[in-house]
């Protein structure tokens, strides 16, 4: 097997993959550094959580370090990658690795933040630059930075920047560098713009395919639930009381289905916050921070957002929406099973969403075991239950059981909400009728004349949900227990 010590890299770059605790190189790392070292392009099909930013940052570092220091306004190698949190995290990459080199410069620039600090930093040259590709493109026109000189160029996650619309900017920038450089180009998909895209960038290039279905896939623990889309809600606090995650990342499709997790959870007593593109730089800086701090046990994220988050120590990822793109899914599963690691992914089903699981098990050429609880989260009859203010009936599982008596720890069930609030919490039922939509099973749908919010998973359910609210606080006293907020209600991911 290879080791660090076979790429004849620098002691001072062995010396700080000591420090990082990488003994072994992951496979994308072997098969891509030593040409990388020869100078050679390199077409990189791999996702981020493969090892693939010390595949490239080791041997930019290594080939940058004999050279003189970049000139004013200059930079020696450009990395664009397509958002602010990848561009920060590989820019922390390369300060760890480079921590026992002298004169190397690293800086990352993106938006959403001053100019002028950039300004400054870039007018004194930069050896090594991340940036994302609007950002860059502002600098170049202002005269702040020139690529003419730039030896090394690397354009990561490229399939996201054809997400995001990057690929006009990408070819803008592209025509600033010179002709002699070494390119580098890492995709986790190939959709057919992204080929050409990659035809255009590389020279006779090496091609290092990290098949990321079958390693991540079968590193994570799957199941998938089937449950109606107005029932989701409370399977999530189920799922969270009975699995008692150290660390999830829950994924929703849309931005606002993000914030409305977060504010259910927040009602139901659990502490979440927020990541997706609407929220400021600051707002996301915040949340990834608590993150990976551990204040904050519970991430809900968008495809886009948690892309190329570098968070190790993610136990279980929760699809609340199960993602169109199949792709999607192992990207997303892939937070949990970082550098060798493994994980729990549980995905919620809808019956609109089965030609989505469908495609995820073609994709990755499994079947992945599933439970169905349709019929057993009954939101018209527990908003019976809360009227009459009892406990529901039925074959709804129990998982509190397995931490003691839940009864001990009750909370009071938080205050009404207002009509408003129970009208857009109502949505997700209403939004999941949308046409051609599965029609929801009968127990989603509550009883003629009933009201939209009576229909929901209500605090006014004072009878299961107090209960599992009694569990959440159980949970919450123990050593691995979510945090949970003093008061039941409000927002808190700094909307
Ligand atoms: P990346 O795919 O570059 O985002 O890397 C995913 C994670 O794996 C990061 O936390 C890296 O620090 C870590 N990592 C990368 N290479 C290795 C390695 N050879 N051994 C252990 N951890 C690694």
């Amino acid at each position: 097997m290879t080791s660090f010590s076979d790429f004849g890299l620098a002691d001072t770059l062995n010396r700080a993959l000591v420090d990082a605790g990488y003994e072994t190189p992951t496979p994308i790392q072997t098969q891509a550094i030593p040409d990388l070292l020869k100078g050679r392009d390199l077409l990189g099909i791999a996702q981020t959580g493969t090892g693939k930013t010390a595949a490239f940052a080791l041997p930019i570092l290594q080939r940058l370090a004999p050279g003189k220091p970049a000139a004013p306004r200059r930079v020696r190698a450009l990395i664009l990658s397509p958002t602010r949190e990848l561009a920060t995290q590989i820019a922390e990459s390369f300060k760890l690795y480079s921590r026992y080199m002298n004169h190397m410069s690293i800086a990352v620039v993106f938006g959403g933040v001053g100019h002028r600090p950039q300004e400054d930093r870039l007018k004194r040259g930069v050896d090594i630059l991340v940036a994302t590709p609007g950002r860059l493109m502002d600098h170049m026109a202002a005269g702040m930075v020139s690529l003419e000189t730039t030896e090394i160029f690397v354009l990561d996650e490229a399939d996201q920047m054809l997400d995001m619309g990057f690929v006009q900017p990408v070819r803008r920038i592209v025509k600033h560098l010179p002709k002699a450089r070494q390119s580098l180009f890492f995709s986790a998909t190939m959709p057919k713009e992204i080929g050409q895209l990659a035809g255009e960038l590389l020279f006779n290039p090496i091609t290092v395919s990290v098949a990321p279905a079958a390693t991540t896939v079968e590193r994570v623990e799957q199941r998938v639930i089937h449950v109606e889309t107005a029932a989701k809600r409370r399977l999530l606090l189920d799922v969270i009381v009975a699995e008692k995650p150290e660390r999830a990342l829950i994924f929703t499709r849309t931005k606002h289905g993000a914030d409305r997790v977060v504010r259910q959870l927040g009602q139901d007593g659990v502490d979440a916050a927020a990541i997706h593109g609407n929220k400021s730089q600051a707002q996301r800086e915040k949340a990834l921070a608590a993150f990976k701090a551990g204040t904050t046990q519970i991430l809900v994220a968008t495809d886009i957002a948690a892309r190329g988050i570098d968070v190790t120590g993610v136990s279980h990822v929760i699809n609340f929406d199960l993602p169109n793109i199949p792709e999607s899914y192992v990207h997303r599963i892939g937070r949990t099973a970082r550098a060798g690691a493994s994980g729990v992914a549980i995905s919620f089903c809808a019956d609109d969403e089965r030609p989505y699981l469908k495609d995820i098990e073609k994709v990755t050429r499994q079947k992945i075991p599933a439970e169905d609880r349709r019929g057993t989260i009954s939101v018209a009859e527990r908003a019976d239950t809360a009227e009459r203010g009892e406990r529901p009936s039925g074959k709804r599982p129990q998982p509190g059981n397995r931490s003691g008596n839940p009864r001990n720890n009750r909370r009071p069930a938080p205050p009404a909400v207002s009509a408003e609030q129970q009208r857009r919490d109502a949505m997700p039922a209403a939004k999941a009728r949308q046409p051609g939509a599965a029609k929801p099973s009968h127990a989603a749908h509550g009883k003629p004349g009933q009201s939209k919010a009576s229909q929901r998973p209500s605090h006014r359910d004072t009878g299961a949900a107090e209960e599992t609210l009694g569990r959440v606080g159980f949970l919450a006293g123990g050593r691995e227990g979510m945090k949970r907020r003093p008061e039941g209600r409000g927002q808190r991911d700094g909307r």
